[in-house]
């Protein structure tokens, strides 16, 4: 199985940038990738304003799937996350919700060992291993790897976890993936501005689903659906996430819009992903049991 090295990053989503890796749609490969700040926090003594933010939010790629073209749909599956032996959190003026509270910048490292994440002595928190970066080039432009979209990219969702399924819109052809940002834990809204940061390696499985319909990321566990969208506007993300979640239950379940309006308000839940940063993500469940949907596509 090929393993791509964590040295080849880029740090924006751009089909300027040139795939350095490949495969083959079907295919299952190892992506090796470091933690948000590009390992330069492996110290508590090391603070998050003295680090090079021009280094931070890499993410490893672009790697180019064969026979994905504009107009197809990327999918995703996540087989396994490794997680590195520490994480990272850092507290700094102005990050996350209550930010104008932190008068100084400080830095906690957090072993991560036997299936928890070790807070402190009487607080071990089980790991849920996510990928807060996953995204594709957009077709046109260069989008910062730290800002999401309609691409992908920073969503910071929870649930791009083990036994999902991201479906992401191809843009360009093999649709340069790139991906990194991996958290041993993080919860919905990524509060105070970050998740316990880590490096690790990551399983993934690409397949390409020709000619789909898809405008942004749509996401599948075993138990439901979901439509993600990203704004700087809380409410136009909800809107535009919402919408697209009516769409899609008018085309699986074949009702027009009163009805798919109604299901989506009996069924369906919104949810935040991320809060913290200036673009905001947000995204619809539709539980699969209740709407019968066996996959998204
Ligand atoms: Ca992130
Ligand atoms: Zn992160």
């Amino acid at each position: 199985m090929k393993v791509f090295a964590k040295d080849q990053v880029v740090f924006d989503f751009s089909k300027a940038n040139a795939p350095v890796y490949f495969v083959e749609a079907g295919e299952t490969f190892w992506v090796e990738t470091d933690d948000c700040y590009s390992g330069q926090i492996k110290t508590e003594k090391v603070l998050r304003p003295d680090i090079d933010i021009s280094i931070m939010d890499c993410s490893v790629g672009p790697i180019a799937v064969n026979g994905a073209e504009p107009g197809d749909v990327l999918c995703v599956e996540v087989l396994a996350i490794q997680l590195a032996e520490q994480g990272v959190m850092v507290t700094s003026p102005g990050l996350g919700v209550l930010g104008e509270k932190i008068t100084k910048a400080h830095t906690k490292i957090i072993p991560i060992k036997n299936g928890f994440a070790e807070f402190n002595e009487r607080i071990k928190l089980p790991l849920t291993p996510m990928i807060g970066v996953l995204g594709v080039a957009p077709a046109e432009g260069s989008v910062h790897c730290a800002v999401p979209g309609d691409h992908g990219s920073n969503m910071d969702t929870k649930l791009v976890k083990v036994g999902s399924r991201v479906y992401l819109p191809v843009f360009v052809s093999g649709a340069n993936m790139a991906l990194g940002d991996l958290h041993a834990c993080m919860g919905d809204g990524e509060l105070s501005g970050t998740g316990i940061e880590t490096a690790g390696r990551v399983c993934l499985k690409v397949d390409v689903i020709k000619k789909q319909k898809l405008q942004r990321p749509m996401l599948e566990t075993a138990e439901a659906v979901y439509t993600l969208a990203s704004k700087n506007d809380i409410n136009e993300a909800i809107k535009t996430a919402v919408n697209d979640m009516v769409e899609f239950l008018m085309l699986k379940k074949d009702l027009d819009f009163a009805d798919a309006y109604r299901l989506l308000s009996a069924a369906c839940d919104i949810q935040i992903s991320q809060l913290v940063n200036e673009t905001i993500t947000v995204r619809v469940k539709a539980p699969k049991l209740d709407l019968q949907l066996q996959s998204v596509f």
